[in-house]
């Protein structure tokens, strides 16, 4: 099968081996997928994959334990977990010691005709949402979780800082609150959505940092993403992290402690209040695609995921 693989250096492979069905798998054939900042930072040596890259996908669903899926159009969780370790036993499945994680972790993603993962990862998608907006569940889930785990009312003054793709979508899920939210950015063709969306959005260049905000979410994508959020957010405010990144960087950490502020990672979320939002149309993600590329210009596709003034690629695969 074709595969966008990421080894030493990226390539597209043209007669990689389909992967092997393990008890409990569905082999799903991948239509169109996205790319994520997380597929460009394993390509700058986050993780330390090698293998498959990609995990944000839809296909049709060609072989399953679960024969009520056979046909079907879904897109898949990224965490295939044990479901016998501590993590998994205490409802933190997402956290499974053992887990691997799709185009991530030891498990071969969905840039490729073909991806293999747990039946019980699938979700169907309905006919109200196309292909253009499936691929967008995943980090839609993402960024829903910023609800579950911070409590944010009509009065919750929320920052989300950095403009690009999951910074956009996370904008759009607070704003949905009905709290006051603002985007800032870098890009202000990329803040002109914003206005779109009626968020309002400020360039970096233009703020001073008050030491005001309840919340602040970093989605820069940069490791120094932490210490604007700091100088952003109130005493005892809550910073919460967004960003996957390759580069560790020496960090001053001191205003956490001065400030007494609560730092909370966020990672993946709930599927099924993405598939939601999407459906009732809540969320605006059409907007997001900047460019349309088939598979076997996956390695230029990435070049161009990379640019400034682009937000999400789509790789066409069927
Ligand atoms: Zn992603
Ligand atoms: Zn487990």
């Amino acid at each position: 099968m074709r595969a966008l693989v990421f080894e030493d250096s990226l390539r597209f492979d043209p007669r990689r081996a389909e992967p092997a069905l393990e008890l409990g798998d569905a082999l799903v054939r991948v239509r169109q997928a996205g790319i994520c900042s997380t597929d460009l930072q394993i390509t700058r040596g986050y993780m330390g994959f090698r293998g498959v890259l990609g995990h944000e996908f839809v296909g049709l669903v060609e072989a399953s334990s679960n024969p009520s899926l056979v046909g079907k159009r879904v897109v898949g969780e990224i965490n295939c977990v044990c479901g016998r370790c501590d993590m998994c036993l205490s409802g933190l499945s997402p956290h499974c010691r053992n887990r691997s994680v799709l185009g991530i972790l030891n498990h071969d993603g969905a840039f490729a005709d073909y991806v293999r993962l747990p039946s019980h990862n699938l979700h169907p998608i309905p006919d109200s949402i196309d292909d253009d907006a499936a691929v967008f569940v995943e980090p839609l889930a993402a960024a829903f979780q910023v609800l579950k785990q911070v409590q944010i009312e009509s009065r919750t003054w929320v920052t989300v800082l950095g403009d690009g793709r999951l910074g956009l979508l996370v904008a759009q899920v607070l704003r949905n609150t009905g709290c006051p939210v603002r985007v800032i950015g870098k890009h202000p063709e990329k803040l002109a959505l914003c206005e779109k969306w009626q968020i309002r959005s400020r360039l970096l260049a233009d703020i001073a940092p008050r030491h005001d905000q309840d919340i602040v979410v970093d989605c820069t994508g940069s490791a120094s993403g932490i210490e604007l959020a700091m100088q952003l957010v109130r005493p005892r405010g809550t910073v919460i992290l967004k960003s996957t990144v390759a580069d560790a960087q020496p960090l001053h950490l001191s205003p956490l402690v001065v400030d007494e502020l609560t730092i909370i990672g966020s990672r993946c979320g709930p599927f099924r209040t993405a598939i939601t939002a999407l459906a009732d149309r809540s969320v605006d993600v059409i907007s997001l695609i900047s460019r349309r590329m088939k598979i076997e210009q996956g390695v230029e596709a990435f070049s161009v995921a990379k640019r400034h003034d682009v937000l999400k690629v789509i790789l066409q695969i069927e």
